[in-house]
């Protein structure tokens, strides 16, 4: 760790970086960006937690709590947004749980502006199985945004090694629809690096993934994949919809 970001980690609770304008996010996006896109992991974290203070968020589906532990490790009390669903399965909430209680985070559970019961009365029962897109649109989508209201800045777990569709993320990016900078510390890591650092470093991990779900979204949208299918090949299985739509 850097002695300035060792600073930025040490007031991160306190600090009160202001924010800066959509032309100079961009302009920090278009200098930074190539400069760390090899940079390891921890390195990017730094930088982020250094230029943004606390308008800087991580968020976590809770398949594993990499992106969290190594956050933290950064930055001790960095907010943690889960998007809390309504639909997720019993093991995630519990690793959710487990690691609000077991790292130096702030766990920030986002909950939708309706519940399930409530969706069910306004669009009819299973909309997740009628218009996927809608019941995203307003379980993940509004809600992310509306959490992501005070920072300038928020880090995804995305790895190019997931999909096809995620070969060109890059480790920072401009984020268009929310006007926000988008970090992508673990982009270029694949499924061996993160097997490696949850093994060398006892990171919690949901049980489900190691129970034939290598990418864990809400329950009615998430199948097992058999061995050598696409990690992502079991979200909504079937349907021709391949994300939720943070990542659009
Ligand atoms: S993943 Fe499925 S249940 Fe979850 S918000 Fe999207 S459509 Fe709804």
């Amino acid at each position: 760790m850097t002695a300035a970001t060792t600073m930025a980690a040490r007031s991160f609770r306190g600090s009160t970086t202001a924010g800066r304008s959509k032309e100079e996010l961009k302009d920090l996006v278009s200098h930074v960006g190539a400069e760390l896109e090899l940079a390891p992991a921890e390195v990017i974290i730094e930088w982020a937690v250094a230029t943004f203070g606390n308008r800087f968020c991580i968020t976590s589906s809770m398949g594993d709590a990499v992106l969290a532990h190594l956050a933290s490790r950064v930055a001790p009390g960095i907010d943690v947004v889960f998007l809390d669903t309504g639909y997720h399965f019993a093991e995630t909430i519990g690793t959710r749980d487990a690691v609000e209680a077991t790292l130096p985070v702030n766990l920030i559970s986002v909950t939708p502006a309706q519940s399930v019961s409530e969706q069910d009365a306004a669009h009819g029962p299973d909309l997740y199985a009628r218009d996927p897109d809608l019941c995203c649109a307003l379980r993940k989508v509004k809600p992310l945004e509306d959490a992501l209201a005070g920072y300038d800045a928020w880090a995804t777990g995305l790895r190019r090694a997931e999909t096809r569709n995620r070969v060109i993320a890059p480790v920072i990016g401009w984020d268009d629809k929310k006007r926000k900078v988008k970090v992508s510390p673990l982009a270029r890591w694949s499924d061996e690096q993160v097997e490696r650092y949850v093994a060398e470093n006892g990171v919690l991990v949901n049980p489900l993934a190691y129970d034939g779900y290598p990418s864990i979204g809400c329950w009615p949208c998430t199948r097992r994949v058999a061995p050598g299918e696409d990690s992502r090949s079991g979200r909504w299985a079937g349907t021709g919809k391949t994300e939720c739509g943070i990542h659009q």
